[in-house]
């Protein structure tokens, strides 16, 4: 994937070529389409992701093809948590409009410093970047008006909750036009965000970016060392005895998928199973099950299990390896995460253990291990 192909225009390609961003990140290849094709995005992602481009550069490419006819009045509010990041989001602008032929003025505004230095750069001002409270007084003392926002991005959208800018953030939306693009920007999946989005975003496209796992120290890790005959009981025997209602189980191929959750489903688990041999409305309705809590166990092949997101899942087991210490991290990662512990469990056989030694080595963990042949299962 190249940012040519992004559709971004040359003054951009050559301010991207500039920085030296060789090719896009993962959030830019998603975003920066969907942006430039009108349409509402949640993009879940990091700082250090790539984020700022990921929006910076869509809207810059819409003011360049807007060309001669544009007026100068405010026509994207950025609404950030913080001055810090208010400033880095203003020098990005700053950096990648520099080539454009027509300048794009914009400026970003935030508290600690006096009202009256920010509002006298207010003039022409395009593209504002600002932090909720120190936006609301300028507005209140009429040297700023919102009535022409086209485009409303919340970045950190998370962090703002987390700062009690709730009600501002409400005040905010109340002033701006009830027509325009959205662009919400998080780091975590919180549910608390849940009403913002539903009042902010409309069909959004929702673009999940996986972030590497930061701290292997918040998953518990457990191996059992297990014959594969008495892999199926002994899962069977995990869920039951402690009394999982949300596990997402990973093997190695889709049969191996189909018949690990048609052994559960016979022993009255309810369980389905997300791989590429199913339909796309299959994996759908498999997905939003489990998310909801209708279904318990979801059996994923790796490929089938990327943008999985699913918050707070307490369980994770493999039922099988897989092949690369990378997929082994990125399938436990999907517990423990937004800093709430969840716990990983590997069934392995006597063959698979020096493939997990090489794993665990990689990953720099020891791995407690249970031997299972040791425990009854009751059945
Ligand atoms: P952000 O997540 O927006 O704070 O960006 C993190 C860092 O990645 C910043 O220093 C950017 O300049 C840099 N960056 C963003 N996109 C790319 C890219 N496609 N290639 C290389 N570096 C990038």
């Amino acid at each position: 994937m190249s940012f040519q192909s992004l559709g971004l225009s040359k003054p951009l390609l050559d301010a991207i070529q500039k920085m030296e961003y060789a090719e896009p990140y993962p959030i830019q290849s998603k975003a920066i389409p969907a942006i430039l094709s009108g349409k509402d995005v949640q993009g879940n992602a990091q700082t250090g992701s790539g984020k700022t481009a990921s929006f910076v550069l869509p809207i810059l490419e819409m003011f360049h093809k807007k060309k001669e006819s544009r007026n100068l009045h405010l026509k994207v509010l950025i609404l950030v948590p913080t001055r810090e990041l208010a400033m880095q989001i203003s020098e990005v602008i700053d950096s990648f409009s520099e080539h454009l032929p027509i300048k794009v003025k914009n400026l970003a505004v935030f508290g600690g410093v006096p009202l009256n230095q920010q509002m006298v750069r207010l003039k022409n001002t395009e593209i504002l970047v600002a932090t909720p409270g120190r936006l609301l007084d300028m507005v209140s003392t009429n040297s700023i008006h919102l009535g022409k926002i086209e485009i409303l991005v919340l970045d950190e959208a998370d962090k703002m909750l987390d700062m009690g800018f709730q009600d501002e953030m409400a005040d905010i939306l109340r002033l701006i036009p009830a027509k325009r693009q959205n662009i919400l920007f998080s780091a975590t999946l919180d549910t608390k965000l849940d009403k913002i989005k539903s009042s902010v975003l409309h069909n959004p496209e929702i673009i999940e970016i996986e972030a590497e796992v930061q701290n292997l120290d918040l998953i518990k890790q457990t191996a059992y060392i297990v014959n594969a005959e008495r892999k199926g009981p002994l899962l069977r025997h995990l869920i039951v005895s402690q009394n999982m209602v949300q596990v997402l189980v990973f093997v190695s191929s889709t049969r191996t998928a189909d018949n690990v959750v048609a052994k559960l489903k016979k022993n009255g688990i309810n369980a389905s199973a997300i791989h590429s041999k199913k339909t796309q409305a299959a994996r759908t309705e498999a997905l939003s099950g489990f998310k909801k809590g209708k279904v318990n166990i979801l059996v994923a092949t790796d490929l089938a299990s990327r943008g999985i997101d699913i918050q707070f899942l307490p369980f994770v087991i493999n039922y099988e390896l897989p092949r690369s210490p990378k997929d082994y991290v990125h399938r436990i990662g999907r517990t423990g995460r937004a800093n709430s512990p969840g716990e990983a469990i590997s069934l392995i056989t006597l063959e698979e253990e020096p493939h997990f030694y090489i794993i665990q080595k990689k990953m720099g963990k020891r791995v407690e291990k249970i031997d299972a042949e040791t425990l009854d299962f009751g059945f």
